[in-house]
């Protein structure tokens, strides 16, 4: 018979399937990518509710600075997905006793700022130019589980909005992740 892990392993492969197609569409364009009027202030709420649990579990501090309100133009799920990707990344390869700090900001051109800045384990030089290509897991990150898809698809979702993902890294100095809409 099928054991639960059997089970489980298939979950776990439709649904790595299923974000290689949402990745590959977003990135050709072909998924719809709804212009609604999106509140990212609330988005970054919620996001940080979401992710309170586990970082208390974890040890770790979840802060937040942002407006009441900022409106921007975009598609409310997709960009949900984006923060929560980049927040499990911060918390995930955070060690307990650190900090997670997500801030919201405009800059001078009206663009908006998002950055997810952590005290975590960093990335190294080497690493910085690949995090974002598909499956690609740094070395100090394998004991973490993960397939290595979730900041290919966030740059896709950032992109598809006009805008982008970089990240400012070094090893045992934190992350910063900051998107730019
Ligand atoms: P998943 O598909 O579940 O998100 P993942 O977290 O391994 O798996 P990505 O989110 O795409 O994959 O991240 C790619 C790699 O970049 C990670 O495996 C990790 O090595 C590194 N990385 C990403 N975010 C951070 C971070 N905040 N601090 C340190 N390393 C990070
Ligand atoms: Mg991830």
């Amino acid at each position: 018979a099928m054991g639960a892990s059997t089970i489980e392993e298939c979950a776990r492969l439709l649904d790595m399937i299923n974000t290689m197609l949402v990745i590959s569409k977003t990135e050709a364009g072909v998924e719809k990518v709804s212009h609604d009027k999106v509140d990212i202030a609330a988005l970054i709420g919620n996001a940080c509710e979401l992710f309170e649990p586990l970082a208390e579990e974890k040890n770790v501090g979840l802060r937040r600075r942002a407006p009441e309100k900022t409106i921007v133009s975009g598609d409310a799920r997709m960009l949900q997905r984006m923060l929560a990707n980049i927040l499990d990344n911060a918390v995930k390869y955070t060690p307990p006793g650190g900090e997670v700090e997500i801030s919201l900001s405009e800059s001078e051109k009206k663009d908006i700022i998002i950055a997810i800045r952590d005290s975590g384990i960093g990335i190294s030089e080497t690493d910085v130019p690949h995090v974002f290509e598909r499956f690609y897991r740094c070395d100090r990150s394998r004991s973490q589980p993960g397939t290595g898809l979730g900041l290919s698809l966030a740059r896709a979702i950032a992109r598809a909005h006009g805008g982008d993902i970089t990240v400012r890294s070094a090893l045992d100095q934190g992350s910063t992740f900051t998107v730019t809409l």
